[in-house]
C-alpha cells in the first residue's frame, strides 16, 4: 500500500485527505508479482535517475514494476509529476504542476537510447494549467525520441486534451505509431472515478485519430473490479469498435491507498478470458486482458503483434 503522504506537511492527495478510510480487500493467489532488485532493474532505475525523469511506473505505484525494469521496460510520464485532475483511482500525485522542462524532451530521447529501447511509451500527467495542454511538448518529445532513434517505435498515452482546441492534431501530426487514450471505466461510473473527464470526448478524441490519420494504430483500456457489470464491459467494447480502436486493454483496478476507490471485487482469470474472447469476436486487432494488464504491460511485444495482425487482416 502506497503511503498518500509525502511528509506530515505535504499531502500527496489533499483533494482525498478527508475521505474516510475505504476497506482494503485481501488479494487472490493470482495477483501475485515479481519483487523489484535484479542487477537489471538497478541499471533501469540508474538511467531513469541520471536523466531526472519521472516514471508512470513508480507514480502509480503499478504492480509490474518488477517484472517491466527487469526486462529495462518503463513508461515515462512527461511534463511533471504533479497532476491538475484527481481521479479516484489514481496515486499520481494532484496540485499546481511546475513550468515545464525544457530540455525533458531531449532526456527521455537519451534515456532511451541509452536503455536501447526498441520500442517507446510516453505517457503525462494532465496539464490542464497549459494552453496546448502539453500538446506540443509531446510532440517535440515524439521528435527528439525519433531524432535519437531512429528504428524505436513510440507509443503516446494522453490525457484527454478537454477543451484544448487543435491539441489532438499537434500530437497526430508528429505521428506516433500508437496513438492510447485510456477511458478507464464505463460510462456509469465516470462521475465517481474519473469526474474531471467525459467519456464521450474521450470515446470522439480516439475516433478523431484514426479520422486524421487512418495507419496510426489506436489503443484504450478500461480497469474493471470497480463495480461495473460485464454488460457495461460489452457495451464499452462495442463503443471502442464504434470508434474504431484496434487494440483494447482490460486489467483489474488495484486501490493505492485507503483513500482512493474501493475495490468491489476481483475479477477472475476466468472472466478475463471471456473478455478477451469476446473482443476478438467483436473485432478488435489486438486485445490484452487479464488482472494484471495495464496500458503499457508488455507493450513492445504486443505492438509487434498488432502490426503483425493488421498485416494479416490486410
Ligand atoms: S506495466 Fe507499464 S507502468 Fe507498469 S511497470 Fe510496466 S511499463 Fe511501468
Amino acid at each position: 500500500m502506497v503511503t498518500i503522504l509525502d511528509s506530515k506537511t505535504k499531502p500527496r492527495h489533499p483533494e482525498k485527505a478527508h475521505k474516510p478510510d475505504t476497506p482494503v480487500l485481501k488479494k487472490p493467489e493470482w495477483i501475485r508479482v515479481k519483487a523489484p532488485g535484479s542487477p537489471v532493474y538497478a541499471e533501469t532505475q540508474k538511467i531513469v535517475r541520471e536523466n531526472k525523469l519521472v516514471t508512470v511506473c513508480e507514480e502509480a505505484g503499478c504492480p509490474n514494476i518488477g517484472e517491466c525494469w527487469s526486462k529495462k521496460h518503463a513508461t515515462f510520464m512527461i511534463m511533471g509529476d504533479t497532476c491538475t485532475r484527481a481521479c479516484a483511482f489514481c496515486n499520481v500525485k494532484t496540485g499546481m504542476p511546475d513550468a515545464l522542462t525544457a530540455d525533458e524532451p531531449e532526456k527521455v530521447a537519451d534515456a532511451i537510447a541509452r536503455m536501447g529501447l526498441s520500442h517507446a511509451v510516453i505517457t503525462s500527467v494532465d496539464r490542464d494549467d497549459l494552453a496546448d495542454g502539453g500538446a506540443n511538448h509531446f510532440a517535440r518529445t515524439i521528435g527528439a525520441i525519433r531524432a535519437a532513434s531512429p528504428q524505436t517505435t513510440i507509443e503516446v498515452l494522453t490525457p484527454d486534451f478537454l477543451k484544448k482546441d487543435g491539441a489532438l492534431e499537434i500530437v497526430v501530426e508528429a505521428k506516433p505509431d500508437v496513438f492510447n487514450h485510456n477511458l478507464e471505466t464505463v460510462p456509469s461510473l465516470y462521475l465517481r472515478i474519473r469526474p474531471g473527464a467525459r467519456y464521450f470526448h474521450s470515446l470522439r478524441l480516439l475516433q478523431r485519430v484514426k479520422e486524421l490519420d487512418p495507419a496510426m494504430f489506436t489503443k484504450s483500456g478500461i480497469m474493471v473490479g470497480l463495480g461495473e457489470t460485464r454488460e457495461q464491459v460489452m457495451q464499452v467494447m462495442d463503443d471502442m469498435r464504434s470508434a474504431e480502436i484496434d487494440f483494447i486493454t482490460i486489467g483489474q483496478y488495484l486501490q493505492p491507498t485507503r483513500k482512493h476507490a474501493a475495490i468491489d471485487r476481483f475479477v477472475t482469470p476466468d472472466e478475463f478470458k471471456g473478455y478477451e474472447t469476446i473482443a476478438y469476436a467483436k473485432g478488435f486487432l489486438m486485445v490484452a486482458a487479464s488482472p494484471l494488464t495495464r496500458s503499457s504491460h508488455h507493450a513492445g511485444d504486443d505492438f509487434a503483434r498488432l502490426r503483425a495482425a493488421r498485416a494479416r487482416r490486410g
